[in-house]
């Protein structure tokens, strides 16, 4: 990762002349397809894995194979304490000493069912943590076709595929090696519904970019997150998460011109609440249903909320004020001041979304996004905002607008992660 210290705002006109992508080779799905564990679930037990059409059970030290197993029967693997126990109903099939056994199904293209969703590849059942754990081994070429439908529908194949290439790099990027898995099914790795998700559409735009992943400077481009829509310019990753500058994650516009203002005011030691500064027009994402939002809370019941999100030094006694004093150079905010009888505090970047929560339903969900304004108009707070996500990385509104006008994937992922290539990912150096 290198450090830029400059902040860059880009038209997708001056990028196209700047940064166009390369493609550097053609790749073939049944050659470049690493295994993936990714896990699914937890509990104290028991589990249950249904062989749907049939499956193969292997255990133990000497990976035993206890084959065929018949279809569409539901074995449950309990742990006792020492052993791991297989039972069809209320009969012990088999047990074994090991913390860990799998269940592949009969045929390679075949299937299992958990919790009622089909999975391709095997079910391992593993003792972890005291608690019965099941990861899906996988390759990653189907892992995606569990991950796209999560993100988009049935849009344009140029957007898909930029989904599918963005999503690849992102998982490969986000292996970890201290745990017995490498992503989890959930948002905080990429969400992903296994095979019962699983479209031709998607399955289509994987296909034709299999094996392709970003790379910036020769490597890997892992950071290559993405998110719903970014109300008009996309946010450098140091402006709202505490990281470090990654280059390919820079502000850009997502759209062809410019915003009329796009300097943030300045800070001058007197903080005012700063206002939203304007969308850049013609945005791309402005298709979005959350382009435009605004979320209202009763005074008494945001300072609740705030409270029970901060630690008590930070917030005490009633609320007495909000303002953003400082915007990021995409105009979200990068530090909310937040006042109360006995505390001041200041939050910063996307953690003013986790702060702010408010109703939905019967949950209490994030503010849409960190790029808004914050006004209180008699016993009630406004925020008025743009946007639904982080804003870092690939604007998918944006990119399927971008499709709907006929760019190809190419061009769509150079817009959000400029200068970044397209190559197989066995030509990396860190990957190979
Ligand atoms: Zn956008």
């Amino acid at each position: 990762m290198k450090n830029k210290k400059g902040l860059l705002l880009k038209t997708l006109a001056c990028f196209l002349l700047a940064a166009a992508l390369i493609f550097t080779g053609e790749s073939k799905a049944g050659e470049i397809s690493p295994k993936l564990k990714i896990f699914l679930y937890n509990c104290a037990g028991p589990v249950e894995v249904n062989t749907y059409k049939g499956a193969t059970l292997v255990m133990g030290p000497g990976q035993f194979q206890k084959a065929p197993l018949p279809p569409n029967v539901t074995f449950k693997v309990i742990h006792d304490g020492q052993w791991l126990v297989i039972k069809d109903g209320s009969e012990e099939i088999a047990r074994q000493v090991g913390d860990h056994l799998y269940f592949y199904p009969s045929a390679s293209d075949g299937f299992l069912k958990f919790r009622d969703h089909l999975y391709r590849g095997g079910l391992e059942v593993k003792c972890y943590n005291g608690e019965l754990i099941v990861i899906n081994h996988i390759d990653l070429e189907n892992y995606l076709k569990g991950v796209l439908p999560m993100e988009l529908g049935d849009v344009p194949s140029e957007a898909l595929k930029a989904q599918a290439v963005a999503a690849r790099t992102y998982a490969l990027g986000h292996r970890k090696k201290d745990r017995p898995y490498d992503l989890t099914a959930d948002q905080s790795s990429q969400v992903y519904g296994g095979a019962s998700v699983e479209n031709s559409y998607c399955s289509k735009a994987i296909e034709e970019t299999a094996g392709q992943v970003l790379s910036y400077d020769g490597k890997l481009a892992g950071f290559a997150l993405y998110f719903s829509s970014c109300g008009g310019a996309t946010a450098r990753i140091d402006d709202v998460f505490d990281a470090d500058p990654v280059e390919y994650l820079e502000s850009v516009y997502c759209s062809y011109s410019s915003p009329p203002e796009n300097q943030a005011p300045v800070n001058d030691g007197n903080p005012a609440n700063l206002p939203l500064p304007p969308a850049p027009p013609d945005a791309f994402c402005s298709g979005s249903p959350l382009f435009h939002w605004q979320v209202t809370w009763e005074s008494s019941e945001l300072e609740n909320i705030i409270r029970s999100n901060l630690p008590k030094e930070c917030f005490s006694g009633k609320l007495v004020d909000i303002k953003v004093i400082e915007r990021s150079v995409s105009g979200r905010v990068k530090k909310l001041l937040i006042a109360s009888e006995g505390a001041e505090t200041v939050i910063e970047g996307d953690k003013t979304r986790k702060v702010l929560r408010f109703r939905s339903g019967d949950k209490l969900q994030w503010l849409y996004s960190s790029l808004f304004e914050i006004k209180k108009s008699g016993d009630r707070y406004i925020a008025n905002g743009r946007g639904w996500g982080h804003g870092v990385g690939m604007c998918q509104w944006g990119a399927l607008k971008l499709a709907e006008t006929g760019e190809d994937y190419r061009t769509i992922l150079g817009q959000y992660y400029p200068e970044c290539q397209i190559v197989p990912y066995t030509t990396l150096s860190d990957e190979k």
